[in-house]
Order: C-alpha cells, then structure tokens, then sequence
C-alpha cells in the first residue's frame, strides 16, 4: 500500500475551495453527489457555525484514491483571523492547493498564503478556478501570481471559453507538455533541444523533483461549479507524491489540530512522518518532556470517526489520551520536515464576562478548552479579581468563540473591556539587585544586568557567575523564572527586545529553602526594571488596500488620520492597490470603516508585521494582574504562600 499523499486546499474566503474539495471527491468516486454551499450539504464543512456562515473555521479531512493513489485531502480555514490554524495545518501537508478566483485574483489574504507557503517552504501547486463566472480573465491572474511567488509557473492547461458555462480548460498538447516538463532541469533542456527522445519517465521524475524542492509550481484551471478541469487536477498530484520515509527513522509527528469531542474527550488530530504509533502506546511530547500514553487511535473523515489498531507514516489520526499536548506540539524523537511558524499574532486584550455569575467556572473551563485547541489564544485567569483575560487576534475571533461557547457548552458569555495589546522594552542598561535573607529561614541573592536588544529581537537569557555561586538547580529556578516575570514589566505589559544576564549572587547551604530563588527573581528583575526605565511597544499591521481608481483619495486621507507610512499605490486596469504600515490601534475598524468609505466596492486585507516604538500620547498602562514583586513584603508573603500551597 503506498503511502497516503496529503493535501491541503487553502484559498482566500469565497475562492471556491469548499466546492473543489466536494468536486474531488466527487470526481475520484469518493461521494455519490457533488454538495454545494449554498444549500448547505458539504462533507467537510460540517459544523454548525461553518454553515451557518458560509466559512470554514476548524480543520477536517477527507479521503480518495485516484488511480490506486491514496490521496487525503486536510480542509483548512480560509479566513485571516484564523490563519493560525492555516499555519499549523500546513506541517501536516505534504503539498498545498491553492485555490484563486479567476474573477477576483489574488487577494491580500492569498498574498499571506503565498509568502507563508514560501516561509514553510511547502510545495503547492495551483488551481484557477471559476473560469465559467463572467469576468473570467486567467492570463491576468498568471501575472498577479508571477508577481507574488519566486517559484517558476508551469502551466499545464490553456483555457478556453472563459466566463461561459461551457469554459473548458485544454490540457497541453503531448509535445507543448514534454517540453514544459524538459524545462523543470537546464540538463534535459539541452538534450531536449538536441532533438534527443528523452524517456517520460525521466521528464517526469525532473519535474516532480522541482515540484517538490519548491522551485516550480503547476498550475490548473477549471470551473469547480461546471467540475472542469477536476480530474487533470488529481492527475497533476502524483506529482507531489513525497519520498517514501527511511524504514528506520524514529516516530515523528505533528499535532495540528485540538479539539474536545463531547463523548471521546480531548482529541490530538496529528499527522505522522515516520515510525508507528499503535494504541495503548506511549510517546514522548518533547515540548513538556512527558510521556504519554494513548488511549485511542480515530480515523476521522468528515463528521465520522472509527478506531484503527495502528498508523503509519502519512497517515492521520485523532488520538485521545494526550492529556498535555496542545495543537502546533511535535510528538516522537524523529524529526518533522517543517514546524509550524506564525503569521498571526494575538493582537487584543479582552475581559470574558458569563450573562450569569453563577456560570463564571464553566466559561473557564470552557475557555481553557477552547485556548487548548488553538494557540493563539491565550487565557489569563486571575483569581484575587475572579477575572477572565483572553488575547486574541481579531474580533471575527471573539465572534466566532461566543458562538462557540453558545453551541458547544450552553452558555451566554460577552467579552468586555478590549484594548490593543502593548508591550514593554527597558530604556537603557541597568542592574537589579535583590537581597530575600529575610524573614528566616530563606536565603537567596541574585544580581542581573539588563540591556535593551533592537525591535524583533525577543527575550535572551544567560549566565555570567561561577557555578559555586549559585548551584546549578537554583541556576535552573531562575532560568525558569525569568521569563514568567517578563510577562507584566513596570506597566502591566509583557517586555521584550532585552537581555538579561545573572552576574551575581549567592546562596546559602543552611538556610536556602529549595524555592527560594522563585521568590527572589521577579523581585531582582523588577528592580532592574526600574532602574533601566521601560517605554511601550505597540502591534503595527501590513495593511493592504484594493478598490477601483476613484476611491484613492479617500484611501490616502483615511491612511493620513491613521498614522500610517505608505508606498506609491500600484493601478492595474481600473483598480489599485496600496500597502500601508499602520499602528494596529489605528487600524482594527478598518474592514467596516473602508467599505463604508468606499460604497462597499473597496477591499483591505491585514496582516500583523512586528512590534515598534509606541510614541508619546498613545497606548495605556495596564492594572497588574496579582501581587506587584516591587511591593516587598507583600509580595514575599504572597509567593511564599502560593509556592507551600503549590508543594501540598
Ligand atoms: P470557499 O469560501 O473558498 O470555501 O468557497 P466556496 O466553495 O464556499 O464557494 C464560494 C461561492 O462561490 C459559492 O457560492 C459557490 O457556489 C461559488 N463557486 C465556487 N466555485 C465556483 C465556480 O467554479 N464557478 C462559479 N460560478 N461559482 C463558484
């Protein structure tokens, strides 16, 4: 049996991909009918809110076969305020569909794709699709793809009859197709131009390789509503059909996908490169360094699920009994041939409020389920104030989880309170110093040098003491300490952009009481803070525009009141387009203020770019969550407490 191929269609929202995956399935004998959207009866689109909308918002998967070839296709969310689970869904993939519009090109949304796709460094081929809708203009969208991806397009169709129901797309005739193929390898050009009969088998195999070594990408059209061009689509997968994993190679996987199924409990949707995983198996999370054993091993396609013994590699399953993964972990000791990165960020901060008081633990708990299965969302509980912080990265999000929590755990919950998530940065190089001997018995000394680092460079660590200083488990404490003191600095914000080194200290080897230098920490980094001084940080967005000509001016006054910094707009045909840099505060009501500003024909597509310096007048501080480490006594009172009730 050779090895499942799987494939993962992604598209800007209203591409068509939905349909195309029915037409697959369809196509390769996998379903009896074709569904549609628009009444609502897909396979893959299956939850209620999905329906409800019209969008994709959680990743599901199918299954075909085309001639004998397993193919799996992983459903993958198509809007920007979900892109995280885009991203992790793709270090399940072994190739990507992109889906584009021949009506309305390439969107800001596929712009993101296409660089992500470059970033994770995953092969895709494309697929034109809708050439039957009035508008249709293939060549145009050719260019725009050109413009976007540094992978060579390799047409494998001509269309013809666009913008009618009766478009088709011509497959290449056999000689035009063994010269694109020959042109995949500057070897075979030459011999091809020699005049030599070069073997299919070898045409094949140069391209396939460039497909899969990223440097070319295929590119099929068609109509998924007409299902043309739907099977030279299957037959242009083999050519992405990866290398067979070495026998030997040590388990390796992925989770890309968490959910909490009402009757199996929590389900680690994860896709295996290497080795065999049967159930009742223990693996290895290298993430937390635990092993954990499996219950269950689920095949899902769709909305159904049936236990399988064992799964090999390619193959995906839902498995329970994972208790501490959560969705982007790697599981096994082998290695996975990408690791997820992010394009998205958690942008805002928002106050998760129950309608009754008295449903205030079961919307934590629901919430602690709901971050669980996508990262970037982020809780915050705060028990003193019985608060619920979550970070999100957009209000569609919010949207989508009070439905959510409407559907899946009756209840009514509203999020209050948002504001942009700043962050902090010292000012300038300082030491911080803490001397915790007192009250007895507790003995720990730590001095760290902080410096500011330039934006985007994160959080460092290191050390500069002679171990006798500080034995090496109190070494540990602090490493391990550091970064959860980091998350509130001066003004409540989480700080980034520094260094900080451990240069002194001490310990005692009577009176140090083995959590001492967990108190100690966050009061030594707390008063380096201090000394340095901190300034905000706030969230900048890539902001792109697209609408016609006229809808310039408005653009440019709007983008003037916004803070923004801009290029020169591009204007192709009656339309352009302009990218911005604008302040996420300036920003978030973009979507509903530009359609209103544009008589709903412009579009904007945003994406978060880093972190810069926040200037004077804007951004706020934030209230600390729980004891404050430079109010001393309270604070040791405090940590004592919380650490002897962590040891019980
Ligand atoms: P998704 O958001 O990318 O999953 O797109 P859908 O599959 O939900 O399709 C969006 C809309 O476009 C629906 O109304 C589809 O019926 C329609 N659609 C999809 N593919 C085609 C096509 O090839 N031609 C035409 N005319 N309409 C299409």
């Amino acid at each position: 049996m050779s090895i499942p191929l799987n494939i993962g269609l992604i598209a800007h929202v209203d591409a068509g991909k939905t349909t195309l995956t029915e037409r697959l399935l369809y196509a390769a004998g996998a379903l009896r009918t074709a569904g549609s959207v628009d009444d609502g009866t897909t396979q893959t689109d299956y939850l209620s809110i999905e329906r409800a909308r019209g969008i994709s918002v959680r990743a599901s998967s199918a299954t075909l076969s085309w001639h004998g070839a397993p193919v799996r296709i992983v459903d993958t969310p198509g809007h920007a305020d979900f892109s995280g689970e885009v991203e992790r869904a793709f270090a399940a993939l072994d190739a990507a569909v992109l889906v584009v519009s021949a009506v309305e090109g390439v969107q800001a949304q596929t712009e993101a794709l296409l660089e992500a796709l470059e970033t994770e460094k995953l092969p895709f081929l494309v697929f034109v699709n809708k050439l039957d809708r009035a508008g249709s203009d293939y060549a145009a969208v050719l260019d725009e793809l050109a413009q976007h991806t540094p992978r060579r397009l390799v047409p494998f169709c001509v269309p013809s009859g666009e913008g009618s129901e009766a478009c088709a797309a011509v497959p290449l005739a056999p000689e035009v197709r063994r010269e694109t193929e020959a042109s995949a390898d500057d070897g075979l050009v030459l011999r091809f131009l020699d005049g030599e009969t070069i073997p299919d088998d070898e045409l094949f195999s140069a391209l396939r390789r460039a497909c899969l070594d990223c440097r070319t990408v295929l590119v099929l059209a068609g109509s998924s509503k007409t299902g043309e061009g739907v099977e030279p689509l299957l037959d242009a997968l083999s050519y992405y059909a990866p290398d067979p994993p070495d026998d030997a190679a040590p388990l390796a996987g992925v989770v890309y996908k968490v959910e909490h199924d009402p009757a199996l409990g929590k389900l680690a949707h994860t896709r295996l490169f290497s080795g065999t995983l049967r159930s009742r198996d223990t693996v290895f999370v290298p993430r937390t360094g635990a092993e954990e054993k499996i219950t269950q091993l689920r095949a899902v396609t769709g909305r159904k699920s049936q236990d399988v013994r064992e799964i090999g590699p390619g193959d995906i399953a839902a498995i329970t009994g994972l208790t501490s993964v959560r969705a982007g972990d790697v599981i096994g000791h082998g290695t996975i041939p990408r690791v997820p990165v992010s394009l998205a960020a958690p942008l805002l901060t928002v106050r998760a409020v129950p309608e009754r008081d008295d449903d205030l633990m079961a919307l934590l708990g629901a919430l602690r389920e709901l971050c669980e299965e996508d990262p970037l969302l982020e809780l915050v509980w705060v028990p003193e104030k019985r608060e619920i912080h979550l970070r999100t990265t957009g209000r569609v999000q919010l949207e989508v989880l009070e439905v959510f929590l409407r559907e899946r755990y009756r209840l009514a919950a509203h999020f209050a309170e948002p504001s942009i998530l700043y962050k902090e940065t010292p000012v300038r190089t300082a030491r911080g110093f803490d001397s915790y001997t007192m009250p007895k018995p507790c003995w720990a000394e730590i001095e760290f040098l902080i410096e500011p680092l330039p934006r985007g460079s994160g959080f460092r660590y290191q050390t500069a003491i002679d171990p006798r200083l500080i034995e090496y488990r109190y070494q540990a404490h602090i490493e391990t300490a550091v970064p959860r003191a980091l998350k509130q600095g001066l003004s409540g914000w989480e700080v980034t952009d520094l260094s900080v080194t451990l240069t002194g200290g001490s310990w005692h080897h009577i009176h140090t009481h083995p959590l001492d230098f967990f108190v100690a920490t966050p009061m030594a980094l707390m008063d380096g803070l201090r000394n340095a001084g901190t300034k905000l940080l706030e969230p900048i967005l890539e902001v792109r525009f697209r609408a016609p000509e006229e809808c310039l001016g408005r653009t440019v006054s709007l983008l003037v009141a916004s803070r923004a910094t801009f290029d020169s707009p591009v204007v192709r045909g009656t339309e352009f387009t302009l990218s911005a840099r604008v302040p996420a505060e300036e920003a978030l009501d973009f979507p509903t203020q530009y359609a209103a500003l544009t008589g709903g024909r412009g579009r904007v597509g945003m994406r978060f770019l880093e972190y810069d310096d926040c200037p004077p007048g804007h951004g706020h501080a934030r209230e600390r969550f729980g004891v404050d480490p430079l109010d001393r006594p309270k604070w040791i009172l405090h940590a004592r407490g919380a650490y002897a009730a962590n040891i019980e």
